[in-house]
């Protein structure tokens, strides 16, 4: 059995594990080739349930609350070591993006504690308040491949954080972006175990990215068994 687990200190939690829970029976139903194992989804909030996850997701909610809060329960430097020193896959969504960013821009009080992982700078709240919040076609063929990228992906976006630096050098490859009136805007990135998306995939009905997300946890999981 393979866990995943979702971070359960705030935010969109059960709208991650619903969705995790249709990827795997799509995974399930339709040929693969490689072997889908069976999977656990959790909700993690101790050290012990972190201990016990091969993958996690980092939800969407407030990345500020969330950081004050795994500080508290003493999941920030576990945490890390998950992310950065175990290599293992984590998926961020907007303050889960945050969260996994080496620095963040446009945070009051000077700052925050991050996670890390991404070797990017993102701006927070990029798009204003909750009431500019909107929804937009993006194309993630790099992610998805073609044949699954025919329609495009509906991004949501709730005061979402856009990447606004990032290191190449480090291997941070750009998956999707936001073609906006002025400018385009970096919505998706990833970078060896670790991607992030500034929209929530788990707030509609389209299971793609999820698919995608577990198929590379298996794949990651084969490649450090046979190392
Ligand atoms: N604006 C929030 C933050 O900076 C993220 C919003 C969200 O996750 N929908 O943490």
């Amino acid at each position: 059995t393979t866990t995943v687990g979702v971070l359960a200190i705030q935010g969109g939690v059960i709208e991650h594990i619903s969705l995790l829970h249709r990827a795997s029976e799509y995974l399930h139903s339709h040929s693969s080739p490689i072997k889908i194992p069976n999977f656990r989804f959790i909700q993690v909030r101790t050290v012990l349930q972190l201990s016990e996850c091969d993958a996690l997701i980092i939800p969407g909610g407030e990345s500020t609350t969330m950081s004050i809060v795994a500080q508290r329960l003493g999941l920030l430097e576990p945490l890390r070591q998950f992310v950065k020193v175990d290599h293992k896959p984590v998926w961020g969504t907007c303050a889960g993006l945050v969260m996994l960013a080496s620095a963040a821009s446009a945070t009051k009080q000077g700052g925050q504690e991050l996670i890390g992982g991404l070797d990017v700078k993102v701006l927070r709240n990029r798009y204003g308040t909750q009431i500019q919040s909107f929804v937009a076609d993006l194309d993630l063929s790099k992610i998805l491949g073609e044949e699954e990228n025919q329609k495009p992906f509906r991004g949501v976006f709730i005061r979402a954080p856009v990447v606004e630096e990032l290191d190449q050098e480090k291997g941070v490859e750009v998956v999707g972006v936001y073609k906006g009136k002025e400018k385009e805007d970096i919505v998706a990135v990833k970078q060896g175990n670790v991607f992030g998306t500034s929209f929530h995939p788990e707030l509609t009905e389209d299971v793609r990215i999820h698919v995608w997300w577990l198929r590379r946890v298996v794949e990651a999981l084969k490649e450090k068994e046979s190392t």
